[in-house]
């Protein structure tokens, strides 16, 4: 079984057109979040019909899968690429026919209590299609449903039933609302557009939409949008939070507003933290395209030091990060980054990526640079040393792929082939993001967990008990 492992983007559109051509362009835009397959689910007045297919969105969902797909409200899906799921049958919205119509569900997160849950309903004699913990949360809520004839009581008994990660947007029968969980691991926010309302993962997609942001869903609220306006169902009960850090990390948009924080900003605040915390004597400083771009413009601001590119990237060479074997990766950051010599030639560079996992890339590019020339390498990094897996959503999974759980950052500066390295600390982290420490997910940093996981250290001393009357 491959379980649930995916992080992914989820949309809902309601307006007074078709919006299968809006769900597009939105999932378009997230795309980052899931290149393994993407769905629509759109309500035509009777029913609710569905195209999903394995592919990025232009391929997965073409003018020839489309043709005939149309809707006044819908929702969408883009699934992350992991190694060994590729079943389109795991791809989403995931639709279940009740007697109260069709429910659809587009699921972001991972849901932490899914095999003791599916064991449970499949003791009660349930059966199920797919080995995804959507396709439970679907179910329940159908039961619930079923059992209720109330879609937000419904939704609220489904949630009382989840532990772990959900950012969901859900379709019941022309009724369109989203969700998050009590603790707002994953991003949701609610957007404005003509002649209608958006929810979606990131607000980059509301910009290209022409619409506005509202506002964040809250964690636990549950919103409902219709064509002319938004309803919200607060959460009433009381939760800690846990803001998965490495969305603004790694995971966003740069542009995208999450939680109050734009992305770009805060990996600029990281760069600048990096630079006041490990200052380096070099000639320039670099990023790791793309994703180490506004760290390393930050440390540049904070440091003085003079920005420069010096890797240029292949953008058709993607994916290196999941390739299955060691040997595989390497060849692969090679096939798509490549150093500007007259940039590094003779310089001392310090070079500033977002994050090191296993080290790969770090460990080729650095090797890359010295034969262009640099004279020093030296490395920042935007990220505390990953060491704990993620069990909220993000693809991080089993400890023995984490470089820094079996080495001292010393010995990682010696692996990796750099003159120095350092990472921002974890209080220069919370202090770039500006929340509470508290009110973030740090589990894959910290090792400690903002909820029960069996055999993993719990975050609060007392125990926080959700309320969901
Ligand atoms: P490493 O090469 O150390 O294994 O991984 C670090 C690199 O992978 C960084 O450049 C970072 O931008 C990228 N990265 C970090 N986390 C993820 C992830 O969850 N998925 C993908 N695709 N790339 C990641
Ligand atoms: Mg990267």
């Amino acid at each position: 079984m491959n379980g649930p492992k995916h992080s992914c983007g989820v949309v809902g559109v309601y307006a007074t057109y078709n919006v299968v051509p809006s769900l597009h362009k939105a999932l378009n835009v997230i795309q980052h979040r899931g290149q393994e397959s993407a769905g629509i689910t759109v309500f035509d007045g009777k029913t609710a019909n569905t195209v999903k297919e394995n592919g990025l969105v232009t391929i997965a969902l073409n003018e020839r899968n489309l043709t005939g797909l149309t809707g006044l409200c819908g929702i969408g899906h883009v699934r992350y690429s992991t190694v060994g799921s590729k079943a389109v049958v795991n791809a989403q919205p995931l639709t279940v026919e009740t007697t109260r119509g069709i429910v659809a569900v587009a699921h972001n997160g991972d849901i932490t209590n899914f095999h003791s849950l599916r064991q449970k309903y499949l003791d009660a004699g349930w059966s199920f299609l797919t080995d995804s913990d959507s396709e439970i949360i679907a179910r329940v809520l159908a039961k619930y449903l079923v059992q209720i004839n109330d879609p937000i009581k419904a939704i609220r008994s489904t949630m009382g039933e989840l532990d772990g990660a959900y950012s969901l947007t859900i379709l019941i029968n022309g009724h369109l609302y989203g969700v998050r969980d009590t603790y707002g691991f994953r991003p949701l926010c609610l957007g404005k557009i003509s002649d209608g309302y958006i929810l979606v993962s990131e607000s980059a997609a509301i910009d290209t939409l022409g619409g506005e942001l509202i506002r964040d869903v809250a964690p636990g609220e549950i919103m409902e949008i219709t064509a002319d306006s938004y309803f919200s169902h607060p959460f009433t009960g009381v939760s800690p939070k846990a803001h998965c850090m490495f969305e603004w990390i790694y995971f966003a948009r740069p542009e995208s507003i999450m939680d109050g924080r734009e992305v770009y900003a805060v990996r600029k605040n990281i760069g600048m933290i990096l630079a006041r915390e490990s200052p380096a004597d070099v000639d320039i400083v670099m990023p790791v395209p793309d994703s180490g771009r506004a760290h390393a413009l930050g440390y540049s601001i904070g440091s003085g030091i003079q920005y420069e590119e010096g890797f240029m990237k292949n953008r058709f060479v993607e994916r290196t990060f999941i390739l299955p074997d060691q040997k595989q990766r390497e060849s692969a950051v090679a096939m798509k980054m490549n150093p500007i010599k007259s940039t590094v030639d003779g310089k001392r560079v310090l070079i500033v990526d977002d994050s090191i996992v296993r080290g790969t890339t770090l460990k080729k590019l650095i090797g890359m640079l010295r034969k262009a020339g640099a004279k020093e390498v030296h490395v920042r990094i935007g990220c505390p040393p990953v060491i704990a897996p993620c069990y909220y959503g993000v693809d991080m999974k089993s400890r023995d792929q984490f470089i820094a759980n079996f080495h001292t950052v010393q010995e990682i500066c010696n692996i990796i082939g750099a003159d120095s390295l350092a990472y921002i600390s974890i209080s220069g982290l919370v202090e770039a993001l500006g929340f509470p420490e508290n009110d973030l997910c740090l589990a894959c940093v910290n090792n400690k967990y903002p909820t029960h996981i069996a055999g993993e250290t719990y975050r609060f001393q007392s125990n926080f008990k959700d309320d969901f009357q």
